[in-house]
């Protein structure tokens, strides 16, 4: 088994619904082994658009990196996601962030994703469920990160599948 860095977010409709159904879903293909706090989040780049919530996800899988990707892609479709604007607004994103022992770039897959170190929305929850995480810039605790747009809302929580289907 290998373990996945995944993060999701959205900023359309019903934003916990489209995580916690991210996440119940991933759980048809992949073992969700952790889920993060969930952050209010301000846009970045993209046109003028609502905030986002953002979470990291954890996975076990032994899918290969581009079945999970497929994976990723059918979960955002089944949220109603439509490709529209890049970095537009959307119901949900499902990105992989990093696989352990995998970095390669083809024309589908960039791993680790390749902007997730300037990212305070990706990396501010993943220190939530994995403090000594690193990527190739170097342990995200120690990046130099913009945090002023990421907000941690201790109102709202994400489950773990099984506890969301109880
Ligand atoms: P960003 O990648 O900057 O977060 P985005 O999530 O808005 O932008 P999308 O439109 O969701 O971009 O995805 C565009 C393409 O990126 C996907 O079709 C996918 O093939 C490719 N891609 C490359 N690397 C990754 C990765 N690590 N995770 C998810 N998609 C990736
Ligand atoms: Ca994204
Ligand atoms: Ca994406």
């Amino acid at each position: 088994m290998t373990r996945a860095v995944l993060a999701v977010g959205s900023n359309l409709g019903d934003r916990m619904g489209h995580l916690q159904g991210a996440i119940d879903s991933l759980a048809s293909g992949v073992d969700v082994v952790a889920v993060s706090g969930v952050y209010e989040t301000a846009p970045v780049g993209g046109p003028d658009q609502d905030d986002f919530l953002n979470a990291v996800v954890i996975v076990e899988t032994s899918l290969t990196p581009h079945d999970l990707l497929a994976l990723c892609q059918r979960v955002e479709a089944d949220h109603d996601r439509v490709r529209e604007v890049r970095w537009g607004p959307r119901t949900l994103d499902v990105d992989i962030i990093a696989m352990e022992g995998e970095a390669f770039d083809d024309a589908d897959l960039t791993l680790p994703h390749p902007r997730a170190h300037e990212r305070a929305f990706v990396c501010v929850p993943w220190l939530d469920v994995d403090p000594g995480a690193s990527l190739p810039q170097g342990p995200i605790a120690s990046l130099a990160l913009d945090r002023g747009g990421v907000v941690r809302r201790s109102d709202l929580a994400l489950a773990l599948p099984e506890e969301s289907q109880r």
